[in-house]
């Protein structure tokens, strides 16, 4: 039996990971955490019986605690209740399915613990990563990804001389607005970003592969979780997403893993690695998909991964600047505030005041968030 905690239950990889729960007999869930939806973690602790579950909001805490005290499920809140979580002793792999660097406090418990992290949360490694990665080295953790994109480059590497490895082809769909004029992407509206061309995930996650910061992101998640050099980082796009990466090694090789775009494949195989289990669902068929088609990213129009690759090359905080100025951009543009094309400006603007700590620890990381929160606050008031 393999015991599990899901932080971000309620969410997109939250209910995704929970299905496959329901499916395999031998996970159990030990713990639940999420923000404030309470209605639908009473659900989740009715059918999965954890033995401990946190909300972040001390409202959704008292809440949930009147909701369930029938059942004997210990409620705990806020950042108390995630490190409570992350360390307690009936767990064997966190999922960190939570929006934000919020997870990383978590993230870094957990691993001082011995616990394996099935890492969805790449805000972590982005803003963290050079914590992150030599703690779980140091304590022999695994990091599991479960980014599809990511889950792809370590099932490429699997049995590989690492050493030997070129070039990472991280691919892209491209987003909603690929092939757009920079004019066109001043016109878009929430709707229009949120229309996934062949994934289904979180709204926050949307907007950022509609303006392609989703894609900058995840360079900088996988030049940490693979060791590598930002120059061997290529990202392709793939309008189909049938490949979710690819690995070039130094004898011309190329390795990729293929499937449909369904992120429980990556869920499931962080979940049971090396393993892998039977899935329901449709299968790729090659004969109906005809052909596949890469293009280079356009980082004129798309001046989101532009700036990516900026703020990975500066370091130090940079990456935690353009982390959080991304996500106040796009909260902001969610409550219909500011223009799709404001996104990137703001984080460029945010990204050029600001005067880089070479190797932020966790509080610095965190005072740089609250900085480029008050930033993006001052300028758009
Ligand atoms: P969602 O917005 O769908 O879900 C976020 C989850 O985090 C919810 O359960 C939410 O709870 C919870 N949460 C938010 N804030 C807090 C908090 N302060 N404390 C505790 N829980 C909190 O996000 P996604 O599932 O889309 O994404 C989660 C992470 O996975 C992100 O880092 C994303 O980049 C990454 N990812 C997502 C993919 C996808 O397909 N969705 C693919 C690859 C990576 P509540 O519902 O109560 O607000």
């Amino acid at each position: 039996m393999k015991r599990i905690a899901v932080l971000g239950s309620t969410g997109s990889i939250g209910t995704q990971t929970l299905e496959i729960v329901r499916q395999n007999r031998d996970l159990q869930v030990t713990a639940l955490a999420a923000g404030s939806n309470v209605e639908r973690m009473e659900e989740q602790i009715r059918e999965f019986c954890p033995l401990i579950a946190a909300m972040w909001s001390e409202e959704a805490c008292m809440d949930l605690r009147a909701r369930v005290a029938d059942t004997g499920v210990r409620i705990c809140c806020g950042m108390e209740g995630l490190l409570e979580i992350a360390v307690m002793e009936e767990m064997d792999v966190l999922v960190t399915a939570i929006v934000g660097m919020i997870g990383i406090k978590p993230t870094i418990a957990a691993i001082e613990s011995g616990k394996a992290i099935a890492l969805a949360n790449k805000e972590t490694l982005v803003t963290a990563g050079h914590i992150i990665m030599p703690l779980a080295a140091k304590h022999k953790v695994p990091i599991l990804p479960v980014d599809s994109e990511h889950s792809a480059i370590f099932q490429s590497m699997n049995g590989e001389n690492k050493k030997r490895v070129s070039k990472i082809l991280l691919t892209a769909s491209g987003g909603p607005f690929r092939g757009r004029t920079k004019e066109e992407l001043g016109a878009m509206k929430v709707e229009d970003a949120l229309k996934h061309p062949n994934w289904a995930m979180g709204r926050k996650i949307t907007i950022d592969s509609a303006t392609m910061v989703n894609k900058g992101l995840e360079v900088m998640e996988a030049k940490w979780l693979f060791g590598v050099d930002l120059e061997q980082i290529e990202v392709v796009v793939h309008p189909q997403s049938v490949i979710h990466s690819m690995v070039e090694y130094e004898d011309g090789a190329v390795m990729a893993q293929l499937g449909m775009p369904d992120m429980k494949l990556p869920i499931a195989y962080a979940l049971f690695y090396p393993d892998r289990r039977p899935m329901d669902g449709k299968k790729l068929d090659f004969f109906a998909l005809g052909h596949m088609t890469f293009e280079k990213p356009d980082l004129e129009t798309f001046t989101g991964l532009k700036l990516a690759f900026e703020a990975a090359r500066a370091g130090g905080s940079m990456p935690t600047v353009y982390n959080a100025a991304n996500e106040r951009a796009v909260s902001l543009f969610l409550e219909r505030k500011i223009g799709f094309l404001q996104i990137p400006e703001l984080i460029g603007a945010c990204m050029g005041q600001h005067k880089v700590i070479e190797h932020p620890n966790v509080e610095e990381i965190l005072r740089t968030e609250q900085e480029a929160y008050e930033y993006i606050r001052r300028v758009v008031n």
